[in-house]
């Protein structure tokens, strides 16, 4: 299967947590957690519609002045997402800054947040040209565990205890279409950014008999194809891909039955391992978990692949060990 989400953490695992989401083939990305974001380059940033962060402490959520940075004075919705008391956080932070020439930028930007509680959200809009005083008072509404849905993809979130509200994430596609390349090669296509919007056409669930103009190269240029024949030739459909983030958790009963449940099937769970097993007193002291521990929940939710990170500095050159505790407890769970 050829993903569709290419996950990538923005740091090494003894920097900032960060999950960069790009889409593959289009402009776009999702982020999980705004750390130190500095690894990445504008045009990454750029790609960026939705922000996820788990909580606010400064390790995840210091990146959020460069991202602001970045966007300013672009002609963008940027929507972002955050546990309890996020709209306070967000308005200290637009509100250390002054913004009495932000109403002559010719493209003004805005922002729209949400905060997450284990039942209701309260939804908020920012715009620049009102130099980021709100408009209204924040809107209720109920809260199921979906924070953000598209026909192709769903952002998921469930809440935790980090001794303060911490979200765990997650995006699954809705299916995945796979694209044969045998059936492509039989129609003489080739692959490029037009197969994003035969997908967004399959999720969009579009009249089968719509039109698809593409070029044959080596035939006649253009020829046109109807959707629902063009799925037969080149497309097979499989289950989504999923894709699940998990930092700054305590092991616990309660998080441990919530992250093993959310977690559930992922095809790829990233999941902080700040200690060694040898030092789980101090990881329950501060709310963090264990490398055995991470691997346990890993194996435990039948993660196909995970990938540990947001090590403590006392292990540093000793990752390998973290590591090889980390895959231990994921073998003897699954
Ligand atoms: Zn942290
Ligand atoms: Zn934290």
């Amino acid at each position: 299967m050829r993903p569709s989400f290419h996950p990538r953490l923005i740091n090494g695992p003894f920097n900032d947590p960060g999950l960069f989401i790009p889409f593959f083939f289009q402009k776009r990305a999702l982020v999980f957690d705004l750390g130190d974001i500095n690894g990445l380059p504008a045009k990454d940033i750029l790609k960026i519609s939705h922000a996820f962060v788990t909580h606010t402490h400064m390790d995840h959520f210091i990146g959020f002045d460069h991202l602001l940075r970045i966007m300013l004075g672009r002609e963008k919705i940027l929507s972002l997402f955050g546990p309890r008391d996020f709209l306070k956080n967000v308005e200290g932070k637009l509100s250390g800054y002054t913004w009495n020439l932000a109403d002559k930028y010719n493209y003004p930007l805005c922002l729209q947040i949400t905060e997450v509680h284990p039942d209701f959200t309260l939804y908020r809009k920012y715009r620049c040209r009102d130099r980021f005083e709100p408009l209204q008072n924040p809107v209720k509404q109920p809260f199921d565990g979906v924070l953000y849905e598209e026909p192709a993809f769903r952002v998921s979130a469930v809440v935790l205890d980090h001794k303060t509200p911490c979200l765990g994430l997650s995006v699954k596609e809705r299916f995945h279409v796979n694209i044969i390349n045998e059936g492509l090669k039989r129609l003489s296509l080739e692959p490029g950014p037009w197969l994003s919007d035969f997908k967004q056409a399959l999720y969009s669930q579009t009249d089968p008999a719509t039109k698809f103009e593409l070029d044959t190269p080596g035939q006649h240029g253009k020829k046109q194809f109807a959707l629902g024949n063009l799925t037969r030739h080149i497309a097979r459909i499989t289950p989504g891909q999923k894709i699940t983030y998990i930092t700054d958790v305590v092991y616990s009963d309660f998080n441990r039955d919530k992250i093993v449940e959310f977690a559930r099937h992922s095809d790829h769970l990233f999941i902080e391992a700040v200690f060694m097993e040898t030092d789980r007193e101090m990881a329950a002291e501060k709310y963090h978990l264990t490398a055995r521990q991470a691997g346990e929940l890993a194996g435990r939710a039948g993660a196909r692949q995970f990938d540990i990170f947001h090590f403590s500095p006392r292990y540093t050159d000793q990752e390998n060990l973290l590591y090889q505790e980390a895959e231990e407890a994921y073998n003897n769970s699954l």
